[in-house]
């Protein structure tokens, strides 16, 4: 299908034709491991489900077209995606990395990459000289995320590939903050979309998978050789999981939108709130470049509480609707302790200079009715007072 329809109808039938054996109208759960073959040499389009299978090549059509590319991969997780971007690498391969970065790439690109000889610098991506000024002979990829978590900066993805232009390199941007609802990198000049699916494009925590999209044939057939060759992929009943996802990621995304305005708009007003990391308010730094390269500005609320470690404590422990956990982009409303939890593995220092606290708290805002959000935030927020 042409990538003519709007971004909902795409959704919903690239890569979802009636199925050619029996009509089925949703995509089947092809589960097998292999293809039964008509003669040695001659088969259907499928040998072996590592190398490809039905179900996943249908999540991939429809992932490559949210994200406007095409090629999409699909992985077993969002690590697995981006290792498999890291195979692209060879010993000696020198990476610019923006410091504001998911903490299980941080950990596979310092505890795992650097044992094969790929060397890491990390930078303020939001100064574009500090870009520049880290790139050296060696250098063949740049790696963003934008949003950043938790403090939701915006890295200026047109001018990173810019100087990824410039200087050869590779620009990647990991966009699941945005989801391709929101952000489509590779229109902005990216080589390589990476995703979480765990997160918005699979939206109901319910499943962990991963999925890289390119435009480039070349380095297309290299991850997919690579993916082939080390066996990160998804089984047939995770990437059917994530297609139902697809299917309503425009729908979810509105709706997380919603709420999170209303969220931050009434956290602004409360005198227990000490600051409120929003983009969607004028006075964010990024709020400019995200109404350039973003159509929205997502589900994702930050705050720093008045009243440090104690309040903070209290508020993320005392929520009822907001479940107290990892991750994101559920339907559920989450929240985090960035500090202890999804930051717990950077140097207090580190945390500091990126701007988390002992005070700060992360909100995944979901898709219940945001008054009922509204009013439980209010509560815990009662808690957090009396604790400090
Ligand atoms: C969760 C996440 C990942 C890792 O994905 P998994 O599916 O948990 O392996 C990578 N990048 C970002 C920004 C994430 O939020």
């Amino acid at each position: 299908m042409a990538d003519d329809p709007h971004f909902e109808t795409r959704a919903i039938h690239v890569g979802q034709d009636a199925d050619e054996a029996t009509g089925s109208t949703i995509v089947p759960i092809y589960q097998t491991a292999t293809f039964t073959q008509d003669a040695i040499g001659t088969n259907r389009g499928y040998e072996y489900s590592r190398i490809s299978n039905p179900t996943r090549d249908a999540l991939e059509a429809a992932l490559a077209s949210l994200e406007g590319g095409r090629f999409g991969l699909a992985y077993g997780s969002g690590m697995a995606a981006i290792h498999g971007v890291m195979q692209l690498l060879s010993a000696g391969d020198h990476v610019v990395v923006c410091d504001d970065l998911y903490g299980g790439s941080y950990r596979l690109f310092t505890k795992v990459m650097t044992g094969f000889g790929v060397r890491f610098s990390f930078v303020d991506a939001t100064v574009l000289a500090e870009i520049e000024s880290a790139i050296d002979s060696e250098t063949k990829m740049l790696w963003i995320e934008s949003p950043t978590n938790p403090m939701l900066r915006m890295i200026d993805i047109t001018a990173c590939a810019e100087i990824a232009r410039r200087k050869g390199l590779t620009l990647v941007v990991d966009n699941t903050f945005a989801s391709p609802y929101l952000q489509n990198p590779l229109e902005l000049g990216a080589h390589v979309v990476a995703h979480s699916t765990t997160k918005y494009i699979g939206g109901h925590s319910d499943v962990i998978g991963g999925a890289l999209v390119v435009d480039d044939e070349e380095i297309a057939t290299r991850l997919r050789f690579t993916r082939n060759a080390s066996g990160g992929v998804p089984g047939p009943w995770d990437a059917w999981l994530t297609l139902r996802g697809v299917r309503t990621l425009a729908l979810r995304m509105r709706q997380h939108e919603v709420n999170a305005k209303q969220v931050a708009e009434f956290l602004r007003e409360r005198p227990e709130v000490q600051r409120v990391h929003y983009p969607g308010f004028a006075d964010h730094p990024g709020h400019e470049l995200a109404k350039r390269q973003m159509r929205g500005f997502g589900g994702m609320v930050t705050v720093d509480l008045v009243g440090g470690e104690p309040a903070a404590k209290a508020f993320a422990e005392g929520t009822r609707y907001f479940s107290l956990g990892e991750s994101l982009g559920g339907v559920e409303s989450l929240i985090g302790y960035p500090w202890t939890m999804s930051h717990g593995a950077f140097a207090p220092e580190v945390k500091r200079s990126k701007g988390i606290t002992e005070a700060t708290v992360r909100l995944s805002v979901g898709i219940e009715h945001a008054d009922d959000l509204c009013a439980d935030l209010e509560q815990a927020l009662g808690r957090a007072a009396s604790a400090r």
